[in-house]
């Protein structure tokens, strides 16, 4: 399977052309180096021969980890209308039917922001429902009234799910805040009664899922 291509994209600095090797699927098996890259924002970016501008080109994405059965699809920039987005999900589901086997299920995803990529595969790294995980980061945040700027999982320390926050557009966490395990796992248990999806879609779990599930 073609993981990458290779375009000529104009520097958006100086316009010299430049040839980019652009990676469209990152298996995590197969290229474990790739991960690394994904998060420290090495790949997909245009590193000017001539100026040595660099800007990232944002492009969809797929990440698929076949040890752990997970698959993000990121889409930059997807406009967000309810129709088009029933039918991306649905024709997602359909291409990768032959791909994604039942082990999957329950952990197919889309994104729209790279930052959102990177914390679901932290938050499937670690070993974590994803649903619970938004629903702790909901509830925290509006305990701590933390609710303008943006908040991602970070790791599990001292039996604590660490979240960072970012202050609106700021690029660097200016705090962060934590949630017991135990709290994780009480709701668990109600996002389980709640939320009967068998998981064989492509599902968006973002705030506002979370707020669907717990705030109504
Ligand atoms: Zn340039």
């Amino acid at each position: 399977m073609l993981q990458q291509i290779i375009k000529k994209i104009n520097c958006p600095n100086c316009s010299e052309e430049n040839e980019v090797i652009l990676w469209e699927k990152v298996n995590v098996d197969m290229n474990p180096d790739l991960k690394e890259k994904l998060f420290t924002e090495e790949i997909n970016n245009l590193v000017c021969k001539k100026c040595g501008f660099v800007s990232r080109i944002d492009i969809p994405l797929y990440y698929n980890d076949t040890k752990r059965k997970f698959f993000i699809y990121l889409i930059p920039d997807f406009p967000i209308d309810k129709k088009e987005e029933g039918k991306l999900l649905s024709n997602l589901r359909e291409k990768t039917l032959n791909i994604l086997d039942s082990g999957y299920n329950n952990r197919k995803r889309i994104v729209f922001e790279y930052y959102n990529l990177l914390e679901k595969v932290l938050i499937f790294d670690a070993q974590l429902d994803d649903r619970v995980v938004e629903g702790c980061k909901i509830l925290a945040r509006t305990q701590l009234k933390l609710l303008e700027g943006r908040a991602a999982f970070d790791k599990i320390e001292n039996d604590e799910l660490v979240f960072n926050f970012f202050e609106k557009e700021d690029l660097e966490a200016t705090k962060n805040f934590s949630v017991p395990k135990a709290m994780y796992n009480e709701i668990k248990e109600l996002i389980s009664e709640k939320d009967i999806d068998n998981g064989d879609e492509f599902r968006i779990i973002d705030v506002k899922y979370a707020v669907r599930m717990l705030m109504n």
